[in-house]
C-alpha cells in the first residue's frame, strides 16, 4: 500500500503488478476487447496494420494483416471483425480472411485515421478520429449504428480515445487524450444519444496521459496511462484515485477485462516511441500484459449486425 503524493492522505492507494503474457514486440497494441466464446483477446497493432486474437491458455497469437493502420476491432454479432483503419471502417471474415472496405466518415481527411472504438451494450459502435500528424481538434467521435449509418456525435477532438459505459447504460465516459481528462455524458441507451458533457475526473500531470480506458463491475474506471507506466483505477463520482497496476513499460495504451469470471485485466502496451536505449531499458515494450486486480469487469459488447 501507498499513498499517492497529491491525493487524500487518508486512503491508501492499492498497487498492483501486471506480468507480460504476449511478449509481441507490437509497435502500437491497442484495442482489447474480450471474446467470450473463444476465451480470447482481440486486439489491433495500429502502426503495423495489424488485427490480432491472442489465446491465453495457449499463448497462441492469430494474426491478419491489414494494409492501412488500424485503430480498433470490435466484433460483430455475425461473427466477423468490425475495424476502423485509415481510410474508413472495414470488415474481415477472420474464417476467410476477406477484408471488405466500408464507409468512411472523412474522405476529405486523408491523414486522419480512425483510433479507439468500441460498441455501446447495445451494440451501436462508437469509434472516434485523430489525425495521424496530432492537429489539434481535426478529430471527431462517430457512432455506427446497425443501418449502416455513421454520424458525428462530437466534433474538435484531438485524440480520441478511451469509451466506457456505466452498467446501468445511462452514463457514457470518453477521454480526448490531450485534455487529461475523462469526460461524462448522459446516454439515453434507446436513442443513442449524447449530452450534457462534463469533467468526471483529471488525471495528474505526473501520471502521464489517459489512454483507453474500461469499467468494472463497481462502476469504477480503469484508464490506461499513456507514459504513465501502468493503469489508473478511478471512481467517477469523486475522481479520486483508488488504485494503480504497474507496467515495466512507459505507454500503456488500453484495457479490457477478461478471462474466467472477467477477473483479469489485460493491457496492452507500445514501443513506438522508444529509442535504442529504450528498448533496452524497456524490452517488453509492444506486449500484453495481465493482471489480477481483485474486482470482476463486464463483458465486452458485441456490434449488432442487422
Ligand atoms: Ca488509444
Amino acid at each position: 500500500l501507498q499513498v499517492f503524493p497529491g491525493h487524500s492522505r487518508t486512503s491508501p492507494m492499492q498497487t498492483y503488478q501486471a506480468s507480460c503474457i504476449f511478449d509481441g514486440k507490437a509497435t502500437l497494441a491497442e484495442g482489447p476487447g474480450w471474446d467470450e466464446e473463444r476465451q480470447a483477446i482481440v486486439w489491433v497493432d495500429i502502426e503495423k496494420g495489424k488485427i490480432s486474437r491472442f489465446y491465453p491458455s495457449t499463448h497462441r497469437n492469430e494474426t491478419w494483416a491489414i494494409s492501412q493502420k488500424v485503430g480498433c476491432v470490435v466484433r460483430t454479432s455475425g461473427g466477423d471483425l468490425l475495424a476502423g483503419g485509415q481510410e474508413g471502417l472495414l470488415k474481415l471474415n477472420p474464417e476467410s480472411g476477406e477484408v471488405t472496405s466500408l464507409q468512411n466518415p472523412e474522405p476529405d481527411l486523408p491523414v486522419n485515421r480512425f483510433n479507439d472504438g468500441k460498441c455501446d451494450p447495445q451494440g451501436r459502435l462508437w469509434a472516434g478520429t485523430m489525425s495521424c500528424e496530432e492537429e489539434e481538434g481535426a478529430g471527431s467521435l462517430y457512432r455506427i449504428t446497425n443501418e449502416g449509418s455513421i454520424k458525428r456525435m462530437v466534433e474538435s477532438v484531438t485524440i480520441s480515445n478511451g469509451l466506457a459505459w456505466s452498467q446501468d447504460g445511462r452514463t457514457m465516459y470518453y477521454i480526448d487524450t490531450p485534455t487529461r481528462h475523462v469526460d461524462a455524458f448522459d446516454f439515453d441507451p434507446v436513442e443513442g444519444e449524447i449530452s450534457n458533457r462534463r469533467h468526471v475526473i483529471e488525471i495528474p500531470k505526473d501520471m502521464g496521459y489517459p489512454d483507453g480506458m474500461t469499467i468494472d463491475a463497481e462502476g469504477k474506471l480503469w484508464v490506461a496511462l499513456w507514459a504513465g507506466w501502468g493503469v489508473g483505477r478511478w471512481d467517477p463520482s469523486t475522481g479520486e484515485l483508488l488504485a494503480k497496476v504497474q507496467l515495466p513499460v512507459e505507454c500503456v495504451t488500453a484495457c479490457c477485462f477478461g478471462g474466467k469470471d472477467y477477473h483479469t485485466l489485460y493491457i496492452t502496451t507500445a514501443s513506438r516511441d522508444l529509442d535504442e536505449e529504450g528498448h533496452k531499458e524497456q524490452p517488453q515494450a509492444g506486449g500484453l500484459f495481465a493482471a489480477d486486480v481483485g474486482v470482476a469487469g463486464l463483458p465486452t459488447p458485441v456490434f449488432k449486425e442487422a
